[in-house]
This record gives C-alpha cells, structure tokens and sequence, in this order.
C-alpha cells in the first residue's frame, strides 16, 4: 500500500522473541495451531516487548522520546515507525495508564513551570485535532501550534497498519475505513477534503474494484461454530444463492431454515394496519431482536444467526439495536412493510434520538482507510514529514517522524504525550491565558498558551478541567464509547479462501464475527493483491458486547474486558477461528500465519444516542450539546461533541470549535 515495501517482514522477525523465554503455558493443542511460531508478540511483561535489537514493540513513553529524539532507530533504519508494529496496537499498552490514574485519582499534578508558549494547543492528534490545526492556521497563517496525542502515531481512530509482505508494502486500515457517513459530507468537511486534494467520488470509480473478488469467483459465506450451533460448518453462496439452497446444510432446523429464507425473500407486511408513520414509530421503539420474534413471528432459533449482524455498525448485537434503524441497511424482514414512499432510497430517521440522517455519503476508501486523511492533514501541517503533493502519492509515502516535533516549527505533533490537566490562567470568563500540563517519558512538563482545543474524547474532559460547571461534566461523561477490535492478519497465500470460494465470512458465534479478505483497492503506485499464491492481509472484527445489558453499559463492560485480554488470548482465538473456518480449505494456521496486528479500541465509536434506551431530548438538552460548551480560553472539537461516530462529524466539530475561539479572538 505504500512506497517502496521495506520489510515488515523483516521486521517482524527481528522482533520475535525466542519461545523458550514467552512466560506463556503452552496448552496441548497450542502447537498444531501455531502458537509457538515465531511472531511478533508484544504484551507481556506489562505491556512491554522483549525484542531484542528492535523498536518493534510497545514503547514505554521515555522509549519513545529517545526514539523520537533521534536516539534509536529500527533495524531497517527507517526510524520510528508505528505504522508497521505488530501485536497489540490502537490503544496499545503505554497510551491509557497514565489517563486511568488520573480517572482514579491517582496521578500527583505538581505543576512545572510553561517551558514552552504557544498560540494553540490541541490536546488529541486524531482527524479532529488535525482538522482543527488546519482551520487555526487558515484563519491564523502565523499561528504557532502544539498537538498532544497519548499514541506512538498520530491519527487517533484513524490508525494505518503496514506490513511488509513477499516484497511489497500491504496496507490496510487500523480503524477508521470509509469517507462514508449516514449524511452527506458538509460542506465544511467535503471542503476539507477537496483542500487536502481528495475527490472521493473520482478516485471511487478510478481506484476501487469492489467486484474484484466476484469476478474470479468468491462470494460471501456464514460460519456456523459448533459451540453456538452444535457443529462447525461454513457455508458459502450469499447473494448469489437462493437462501434455502445455502443453508441446506447448515447446522439449523428445518423451521430455522425456513423462517431465515422467508425473512430475506417474501414480500410480507408483518405491521398491516398500521400507517408508514405507525410503524416506523413503532420500530424505532423496538430492537432488531423483537422486531424477528414478536412481529415478524420467526422461530427464536434465528436469533443467534442474526445476533452478530449489527456488530460492525454498533458495536452491540441485535438485542440493542432500533428496528427502524437496521431497515436502510436493508436488513431481512422490512421488504413488505411499505415503509418508504414508493421509488424513495430508505433513509435513517430516528425520531427519538433526534438523528435524522438522509444517506447519500461517499463510498471510496484508501487501502488504509483515513489513515490516509491524518496523513494529507499532517503533511499539510508539516510538510517535511511526509513526502509528495497529491492524494494518490500520500498513500505510499513513508512518514518521517522525526520531523513531527521540530524545534521553530509552526506547527508541532508531539506523540506519547498525555494532557493531564487544562485550565484558564485567571477567570474563565477574562482569562487571556490558558496552561496545558502533560506527561511525557514519565515526565510532567507545562504550557502556556492563548487558547486550548480538547479534541480529545468527552469522558476525559471533567478529569482534565475539573472547574468545568458539575452541569457540564456530567453532560461530558454521558457518552460511552464503543468499544471494538479490528484485527488485522498477515497470512501466506489465501489458497484456502480461493479453494472455499469465499471473500468474506459472517461469523455469528465466533470470537471475531466477520472475516475477510483486505479490499482491493489500487492507487498511485499501490497495487492490491491479485493472486491468491500471494500473501494478504485478514481484516477480523470482533466487538465484546453483553447482550441483555443496555447498549452504554454493554460497552462499559466490554472495554473492560477488552483492557483485560492479553495478545495470547486474541492469538489463540484467531488461529483456532481461521483453522476452523477455512480448514476444509486446507488452511494451515501454523504455517500460513505471518503476523497479527490486534488494532484494540476500549473507547472505539463516538456514543450516538439509541432511541432504545436514551430519553428523547431536544436539541439544546442534549448532553453532548451541553458538553461542548466553550469554557473561557477552552473550546471542545472531537466527534463525541457531535455524537457521531463519523469522520465527517470530527472534522465538523473541529470547524465549529475554532470559529467559537476566534469570535472569541476579535
Ligand atoms: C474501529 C473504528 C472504525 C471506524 N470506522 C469509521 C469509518 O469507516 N468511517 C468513518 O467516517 N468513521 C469511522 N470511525 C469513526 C471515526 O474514526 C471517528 O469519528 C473519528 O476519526 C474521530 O476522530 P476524533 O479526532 O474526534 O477522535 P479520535 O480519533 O479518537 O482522536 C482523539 C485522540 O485524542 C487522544 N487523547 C484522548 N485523551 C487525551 C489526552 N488526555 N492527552 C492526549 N491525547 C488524548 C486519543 O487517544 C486519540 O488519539 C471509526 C472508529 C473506529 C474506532
């Protein structure tokens, strides 16, 4: 996906760790599923990689600093580079323990001295910090900024996972994937982009090949796992089978099988009697799960085939998702119900939430999704770490990140750098100056500033600035963000998946519930793969929700749980879940796995209001309303402050969060 493909490959094996010191119990069946191969693994010894000769690995925060400052480089000397590290990434160990001390209390501020002034500090480097550098600097050329993010890599969500692989660089996203968004791009949002030199709707017909894998005969399958539904067996044939024919042999009852294939084909309206308006009430009022059991009338054994199907939009199954919200994405049952006017596209309209969203959003993504996005921001921001001039060429252009922090720079990205306290420097209300504390390298270090951006996530916000109104933090801890895993997996060849006839898997019982193979996606100089001889990356999802619970309190305990698996756990479940999805096609976890990138986000999606659970407010009561509110010197960017877990929305509310300060400015 990028340049010239140094070798992650290589890489990865400079990082292994010799087996023989893993403080890891193998278990009986552990070999055969390629536990004791040599990858790259990155999660003992809290959190910090024994790689000898490497960076590969987690960073302790003075690690960083000494790579940063130019005092380690990798073996393949090209310096610091996140990009390509393996193992645990997203919030990876290093980057959240400082924050969780703080949320407990137990981090002792004793304020430094400002060693450094600013115009604009931006505390979170993600799209929506950078966005909001980009607008501070169109309204202030000369304005000198400083941007905090508590990652080894900038981007936030919007993370890009490089692998070296057979000789070429493969890409795929960490996070963020799609310029997509249930509304179309504002204008403000589709004007950065066209800046940044990005025409989304060109460069969707000149550089996707959505039908790539159709063309040579894959189509998408369904993993039934034995622990769910009493035997393994994956079926292949969706959207190109009739559903009595793909599930002749899959492990349901007849009555299931019947009632799915009646869900997707007949055309029934379960509400009849009631107005378009009725219903659509009704199913916003209602989850998915209800929907199938009490109006659609289905046998209960459908529920665990469809419990996985809003994973990957909500982060939550069925159980917690609106009816009415699943039926633009044309989930199986609505097709008879007459619920758009005649010739309409469905469009989301939650009545209750107060989203009314209208669809018709862009569809391109780049091979490593927005990655790309923060990448044309930062080279905007500081055009001697990234080279090139287009969008198609930032794709495979290495990063310098030595040149992120540069002393007289105008704009300054300063990594593995946690904020830990923001305050007005006198009252909020005529205070001139503002004063950003953050650690570094395990060092509290102090600046001053004329304004601040938190563009950070709303549920840090009272702990940074505990003088914000109790009205205001308490609307700032509202939210729960969704937590999720994109785990990316480098293997051999996709032999397997070419001899099953299958692209991609819905996997409705497994640890990670979908599966596939990386989009085909060819710009500038990256090629996609095309040869299944060829190595390919894996894209797994997994979301670790607790169904029955309600939808904020299912990702509490998800994030949790999240927190608390080990990289061994993630690895055990993904080479026992390949090995038995893909072993009838002869897939060989020992030998086809090269390398696992987990890409773990305990605060993954921005909380958008679930008309299931939340109240219905107006728009001025609304709690990330009330939690954006400027607060003297400090105003509030980051998509929770649009409840929108979009990348329109983060750059929105960046626009929106520097026009409050420079009115302030005037
Ligand atoms: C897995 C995943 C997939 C997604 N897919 C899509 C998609 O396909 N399309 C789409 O439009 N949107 C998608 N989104 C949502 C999208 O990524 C976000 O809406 C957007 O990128 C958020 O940008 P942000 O800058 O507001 O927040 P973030 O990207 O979260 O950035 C905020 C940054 O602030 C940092 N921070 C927090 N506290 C501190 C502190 N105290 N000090 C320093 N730094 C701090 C955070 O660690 C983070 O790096 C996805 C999100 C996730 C998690």
């Amino acid at each position: 996906m990028r340049e010239k493909l140094r070798s992650t490959r290589v890489r990865a094996k400079h990082a292994i760790t010799d087996p023989g010191t893993w403080d890891i119990k193998m278990r009986a069946d552990d070999r055969g599923a390629g536990m004791d191969q040599p990858i790259a693994r990155r999660d003992f010894l809290n959190g910090v990689a024994i790689a000898a000769g490497s960076i590969a690995g987690v960073l302790l925060p003075d690690m960083a600093t000494e790579v940063l400052a130019g005092k380690a480089a990798s073996p393949a000397g090209r310096g610091y580079y996140p990009p390509s590290l393996t193992g645990l990434r997203g919030s990876h160990p290093g980057s959240f323990e400082l924050a969780h001390k703080l949320r407990y209390g137990d981090l002792p501020l004793q304020a430094p001295r400002p060693a450094e002034i600013y115009d604009l500090v931006i505390v979170g480097g993600g799209i929506s910090g950078l966005a909001a550098a980009y607008f501070y600097r169109e309204r202030k050329p000369s304005a000198r900024i400083l941007v905090l993010d508590n990652h080894d890599d900038f981007g936030g969500h919007a993370k890009r996972n490089e692998f070296e692989l057979g000789g070429r660089i493969e890409l795929i996203n960490g996070g963020t994937l799609g310029i997509d968004s249930p509304r179309p791009y504002s204008v403000i949002a589709a004007g950065l982009l066209r800046k940044l030199g990005v025409d989304p709707v060109k460069l969707d017909a000149t550089c996707t090949k959505k039908s790539f894998y159709g063309s040579i005969g894959l189509s998408r399958g369904i993993f039934f796992d034995r622990e769910t539904f009493g035997s393994d067996k994956l079926v292949v044939g969706v959207g190109t089978l009739a559903w009595a024919d793909l599930l002749a042999e899959a492990p349901l009852t007849p009555r299931v099988r019947t009632d799915i294939a009646r869900l997707y084909e007949a055309k029934i309206d379960y509400m009849a009697g009631l107005s378009r308006e009725q219903k659509k009430e009704r199913l916003a009022r209602m989850s998915y799960r209800d929907f199938l059991v009490n109006v659609a009338h289905a046998d209960p054994g459908v529920l665990p085939v469809f419990q996985a199907r809003t994973h990957g939009e909500w982060g939550v199954g069925i159980d917690a998702v609106g009816a009415l919200e699943v039926w633009p994405l044309r989930f199986p049952g609505f097709q008879g119900l007459d619920l758009a006017e005649p010739g309409a596209t469905p469009q989301m309209g939650f009545t209750a939430s107060g989203y009314a969203a209208t669809g018709g959003s862009y569809t391109f993504h780049f091979p490593d999704g927005n990655a790309s996005i923060a990448r044309l921001l930062v080279r905007s921001l500081v055009p001697s770490s990234i080279p090139g001039r287009s969008a198609e060429d930032i794709v495979t252009a290495t990063a310098d990140y030595r040149q992120l922090d540069r002393p007289g720079a105008p704009v300054r990205i300063r990594l593995s750098s946690t904020a830990v306290s923001v305050r007005n420097l006198g009252e909020p209300a005529s205070a001139r100056e503002a004063e950003v504390i953050y650690s570094r390298g395990g060092t509290l270090a102090a600046v001053r500033c004329k304004a601040v951006i938190l563009a950070c996530w709303n549920m840090m916000i009272p702990y940074l600035c505990p003088e914000l109104p109790e009205r205001q933090k308490e609307a700032l801890r509202y939210p729960v963000k969704t937590p999720l895993v994109y785990t990316s997996v480098a293997i051999r060849n996709w032999r397997a998946f070419r001899e099953l006839g299958v692209h991609d898997i819905y996997a409705p019982g497994s640890y990670h519930s979908s599966v596939r193979l990386n989009q085909t996606v060819d710009i500038g100089g990256y090629l996609s793969v095309r040869s299944p001889d060829d190595p390919i990356l894996v894209h797994m999802v997994r979301t670790p929700c607790k169904p029955g619970l309600d939808q904020r309190q299912q990702h509490r305990v998800g994030r949790a749980e999240l927190l608390d698996t080990s990289f061994e756990v993630f690895e055990r479940n993904i080479r026992d879940q390949l090995a038995r999805m893909l072993g009838p096609g002869n897939f060989d976890p020992a030998a086809d796995i090269i390398a696992i990138t987990v890409n773990r986000w305990p605060h993954g999606y921005a909380y958008e209001y679930n008309p299931l659970f939340d109240p219905y407010w107006n728009e001025h009561e609304q709690p990330h309303v009330i939690g954006r509110a400027p607060f003297g010197r400090i105003t509030i960017a980051n998509s929770d402050a649009g409840a929108g877990a979009y990348t329109d929305c983060a750059i929105d509310q960046a626009h929106r969060a520097i026009e409050e300060l420079v009115a302030t400015e005037k």
